[in-house]
């Protein structure tokens, strides 16, 4: 756990969030500030900054299969979804807790902005 990570506490179960489901290693969540009828956080339970940090390729496949199942869970998986990474701050990223976001139940717009 890396003190002061809003992920980290919620994995710890020390921020409330609707968790949507559990895997070994893995955590997935609804995002507080959802951009689309789903937006699903996938984050992997031990402290790992960004994805220019990750180093565990059968972590990475395993949140991504993870993140999969979210989508398919949720019902959106034949219309269809994205998964992204946001990665520093060009990319995006605000939480620095690798996450995956899964978002769909709408059509996404491309190319993002
Ligand atoms: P990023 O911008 O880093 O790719 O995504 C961070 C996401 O985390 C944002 O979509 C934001 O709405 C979400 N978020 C920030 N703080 C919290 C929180 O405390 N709980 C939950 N569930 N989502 C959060
Ligand atoms: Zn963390």
């Amino acid at each position: 756990m890396s003190s002061g990570c809003i992920f980290c506490k919620v994995v710890a179960g020390e921020i409330p969030a609707s968790v949507v489901k559990r895997g070994e290693g893995m955590l997935a969540f609804k995002d507080l500030s959802p951009q689309a009828p789903t937006h699903v956080l996938v984050v992997p339970t031990t402290h790992i900054g960004t994805l220019n940090e990750a180093k565990d390729a059968g972590l990475l496949g395993k949140l991504l299969l993870f993140a999969r199942d979210v989508a398919q869970d949720a019902g959106i998986a034949a219309k269809g979804y994205r998964v992204v990474v946001n990665t520093n701050p060009d990319g995006g990223q605000t939480v620095f807790h690798l996450h995956l976001h899964v978002l769909g139940g709408r059509a996404m717009h491309w190319p993002p902005g």
